[in-house]
């Protein structure tokens, strides 16, 4: 089952979230990798941290279920989507 994400783009938009924000944020808090169509220009080897199924498989998969990290990274997104975090 893979995370379902609507490229919204939110999160590449709010790099200061993430852990690697030094290095990803072009100094407006948006990642320096994101283009203009909203997609990420190094998407097949873009940072673990930006990818769910592998950050899953390499760092939780004998801590919690698949499900229950996916709902935690949804829940995020949705908290992006409404301005709520
Ligand atoms: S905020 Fe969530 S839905 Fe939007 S691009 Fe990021 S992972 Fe996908
Ligand atoms: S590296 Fe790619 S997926 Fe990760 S935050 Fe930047 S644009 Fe988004």
């Amino acid at each position: 089952m893979a995370f379902e994400c609507d490229k919204c783009g939110l999160c590449c938009k709010n790099i200061r979230f993430s852990s690697l924000s030094a290095e990803l944020d072009r100094g407006d808090g948006v990642c320096k990798h994101l283009t203009e169509e909203n997609l990420c220009e190094i998407y097949s080897e873009r940072p673990i941290f930006c990818n769910v199924e592998a950050y899953y498989d390499k760092n939780l998969s004998e801590t919690m279920s698949r499900e229950e990290f996916y709902k935690m990274n949804k829940s995020v997104c949705e908290r992006l989507k409404k301005g709520n975090l």
